[in-house]
């Protein structure tokens, strides 16, 4: 008879990956968490500082009931971890009446019954001062329900309830390859084999390269950190609150004002051909002028008042699927692997409600919010 070092692993503790090793785990269940770097400090989507909460969720109606779980498992975490991991800052979305991000927020609310706040351009400009030129057909919708995740530290956090339940933690452990064998999975290490039942492989833009066949690609997007001009300082989170501003090119920048005492943190999003794909395996996260200019030169004409050079970047890591929808669930229906990957740009706020549903799935239970419409069989 095989011998099992632990029913189920988890491979990848990044926001995803640590909500489910905390799930199983508190349900009992013999659960073992691989992760090739330190949870809160891995090079994947799950750091930036902070991580915009949304409960009108545009991208699909499935998100709403995922959101309204989320929620209620971040109050979770934080009794739990007794610590704060949600800023209530309210959200703002900012866009043409009938583009993706204000008007497809507003009909979301609107057809989901969520209680949102709208603003015309010009009541926009008098309320939130800080961003200029916007076009007469553009609207702003607000989110009271939305806010800021503090990202690394709800990860840490996440991690260390789930050892506290019981789960097994190895960093720095690297699964290089993953292997389906009659009963099971081996999971190959640089420090030995991994034997388990049953793996979730929540590895993020690394998915291609353990299990191939998802289309997925990843893309790097850079967090940027500018700093107010001295004699313009006023860019607090309360008058320059979280946004998404989708602009008249398509393009949608987006961003937070100073929150503990940190910089004004902004980014650029560019759906065309300024993505620049990267291979899964690729580890470099070096910064070029390239990665930031774009937005520099964006700035003055949008949100002027911030110094022209960023003061600090990171780089960020989107996998992103044809649909723009997460993928989670059984590939084939395989007894031995669950996936969850392609959280574009909006995986974070939902990670504890799929780190709920992948228990659900690995104890074969149907999961508290359908999940259909995130199925991996979906693109066959
Ligand atoms: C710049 C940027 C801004 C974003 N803003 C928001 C936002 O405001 N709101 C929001 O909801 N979402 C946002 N997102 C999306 C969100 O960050 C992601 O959807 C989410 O973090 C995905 O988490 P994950 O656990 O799937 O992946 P990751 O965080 O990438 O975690 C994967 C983990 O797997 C580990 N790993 C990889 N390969 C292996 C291996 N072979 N062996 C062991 N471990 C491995 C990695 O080290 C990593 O820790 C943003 C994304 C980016 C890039």
């Amino acid at each position: 008879m095989a011998h099992w070092d632990a029913e189920t692993a988890v491979v990848g503790l990044g926001a995803w990956g640590a909500a489910a090793l905390w799930r199983l785990a508190a349900r009992g269940v013999d659960v073992l968490g691989l992760e090739r770097f330190t949870p809160g400090q891995a090079p994947g989507s799950s750091h930036g500082g902070s991580q915009l909460f949304r409960l009108a969720c545009p991208e699909h109606p499935g998100l709403i009931p995922l959101a309204h779980r989320s929620r209620e498992l971040w109050a979770e975490l934080e009794d739990a971890g007794q610590t704060k991991l949600f800023v209530p800052s309210g959200g703002l979305l900012i866009g043409p009446e009938h583009g993706r991000v204000a008007g497809g927020t507003l009909r979301t609310a609107r057809e989901y019954g969520v209680r949102v706040r709208t603003f015309t351009a010009t009541a926009l400009r008098i309320q939130y001062p800080r961003h200029v030129g916007l076009p007469r057909h553009h609207i702003g919708v607000w989110d009271p329900h939305a806010g800021l995740l503090r990202a690394e530290h709800a990860v840490r956090t996440t991690v260390t309830l789930a050892r506290n339940a019981g789960a097994r933690v190895h960093t720095d452990t690297r699964v290089t390859s993953v292997e389906l064998v009659p009963g099971g999975v081996h999971l190959h290490t640089p420090h030995g084999l991994v034997k388990v039942r049953q793996v979730v492989l929540a590895v993020g833009a690394r998915l291609p390269a353990l299990l191939p066949g998802l289309p997925l690609d990843t893309v790097r997007t850079p967090v940027t950190w500018f700093r107010p001009l001295e004699s313009d300082g006023d860019f607090e989170l309360e008058g320059f609150p979280a946004f998404v501003r989708e602009l008249d090119d398509g393009r949608v920048l987006w961003g937070s004002g100073l929150e503990g005492g940190h910089d004004v943190r902004l980014g650029l999003e560019d759906p065309g051909a300024a993505a620049k794909p990267v291979e899964p395996e690729d580890d470099d996260r070096s910064v070029t002028p390239d990665d930031w200019q774009d937005l520099a030169r964006l700035l003055p004409a949008k949100v002027p008042g911030l110094r022209p050079l960023p003061a600090r970047i990171a780089m960020g890591l989107r996998t992103r699927t044809p649909d723009g929808q997460f993928v989670v669930g059984r590939p084939g229906d395989d007894a031995r692997v669950v996936v969850a990957a392609g959280g574009n740009a909006h995986g974070f706020a939902h990670a504890p409600a799929i780190g709920e549903a992948l228990a659900d799935l690995v104890q074969g239970e149907p999961t508290k919010v359908p999940l259909g419409f995130l199925s991996p069989d979906r693109f066959d």
